[in-house]
């Protein structure tokens, strides 16, 4: 029989071909990303500028003023492709942290590191540990391979380290640990960091994904890079997508030991980071006034999120993060009530969490509005 766009259009051949895609692909639970502001414009047929999103833990001050700057002038030579080395932000990023130019891997987004390093390591029969509430990315990347997920109880929402550190086996080839955590906003300290790190056969990876690292205190930030010399297993990642403001151009990176890092690379898509990106993120990298501004607008917006969450009797997760977690009851009934008031959180049930919502920090006036359609949204 030959495939005509009829039987096409049937669904017969895609659906044979979907069968035949390994169980472990199939098995899949797609990653949920925030609502677009576009798309609730469409669905509720409301005035997009009047809608605030406060979903995707994005920088409120928009975008990082050299950052900018960067891409105007890089626009110009779009026509060429991008080096696919990042000779310029691999440049800016030894500049800055200190490592070698080999330690060095950059992605489409952390995001993009991430699957890096679980194809690098990862294959059919070895595991890979995480913890419950984690980042959805750990569990998806790990699947993807068709490696095998472990997932360790958390304790008080947080990374249980001493059962992480039990849960290894002879299997085990990669510890995935989110520092802070999110969608939870919990904190490990450096001692128990570097407690398991060193508890750890050293044969096992451990990503270290730091994406909100630009957002604590110093005194809460662990010396992580500073590790990396003393732990050749250790992949420390960050992004430029949350303090630098740059979530919509994707750029992120991986530091680690440079056979580590070699075989990330190996894997890397030959121009993964687009010539704007590069420029930005390499710009960004030293606007310090942004990242301070940023962090001190998070962390007054903290004040003001968890002084109206208590206010309205609700019970938080305390975060150190740029986003809270809270308890709601209900989240699924109250995430429409807020969208039907233009505002939209994060519902974070698949995350195991069906009684929360996520809210990001936004500028004050938003946070006064999520607080007051909250409020509302109660009171239904
Ligand atoms: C937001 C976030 C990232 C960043 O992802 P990008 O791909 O860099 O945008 C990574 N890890 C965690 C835990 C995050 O919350």
């Amino acid at each position: 029989m030959s495939v005509t766009n009829a039987t096409l259009r049937a669904g017969t051949v895609a659906a044979d071909a979907c069968d035949l895609a390994p169980g472990y692909i199939r098995a899949i639970a797609p990653y949920q990303p925030g609502k677009p502001i576009a798309e609730l414009a469409r669905e509720l047929n409301l005035d997009p500028d009047r809608i605030i999103k406060l979903a995707s833990n994005e920088n409120p001050l928009g975008v990082s003023p050299l950052a900018m700057q960067a891409m105007q002038q890089a626009l110009a030579g779009i026509a060429l492709y991008p080096d696919g080395n990042g000779f310029d932000l691999k440049q800016a990023i030894v500049r800055r942290f200190g490592v070698a130019m080999p330690q060095i891997a950059l992605g489409n987004g952390s995001n993009d590191v991430l699957d890096m390093a679980a194809r690098a390591f990862l294959a059919p029969g070895v595991e890979a540990i995480y913890a419950q509430h984690a980042f959805a990315i750990y569990a998806i990347e790990t699947q993807t391979i068709g490696a095998t997920g472990v997932e360790v109880p958390a304790k008080d929402f947080g990374h249980d380290l001493d059962a992480m550190l039990a849960a290894v086996t002879a299997q085990t080839r990669m510890v995935f640990i989110a520092n802070p955590n999110n969608p939870t906003g919990t904190l490990l300290r450096a001692n128990a960091l570097l407690g398991f790190l060193r508890a750890l056969p050293s044969h096992i990876i451990v990503v270290l994904d730091e994406a909100y690292n630009e957002y604590l205190p110093e005194d809460l930030k662990s010396d992580s890079i500073g590790w990396l010399e003393q732990f050749p297993n250790l992949v420390v990642t960050r992004t430029f997508s949350k303090a630098y403001g740059l979530a919509g151009l994707r750029v992120g990176y991986a530091l680690g030991h440079e056979r580590v890092i070699d075989l990330m690379n190996r894997v890397r898509q030959p121009f993964n980071v687009n010539s704007i990106s590069l420029a930005a993120a390499a710009a960004a990298l030293f606007d310090h006034e942004f990242v301070c501004r940023s962090s001190e607008l998070n962390a007054a917006g903290m004040r003001q999120l968890v002084r109206g969450l208590e206010t309205l009797g609700l019970s938080y997760i305390p975060s150190f993060g740029n986003f809270v977690s809270f308890k709601v009851g209900d989240a699924a009934k109250v995430f429409q009530q807020l969208l039907k008031r233009g505002v939209i959180v994060r519902p974070i049930a698949g995350y195991g969490m069906p009684g929360y919502l996520r809210v990001s920090t936004g500028l004050e006036s938003e946070i006064a509005r999520f607080l007051e359609a909250l409020k509302a949204a109660l009171a239904e």
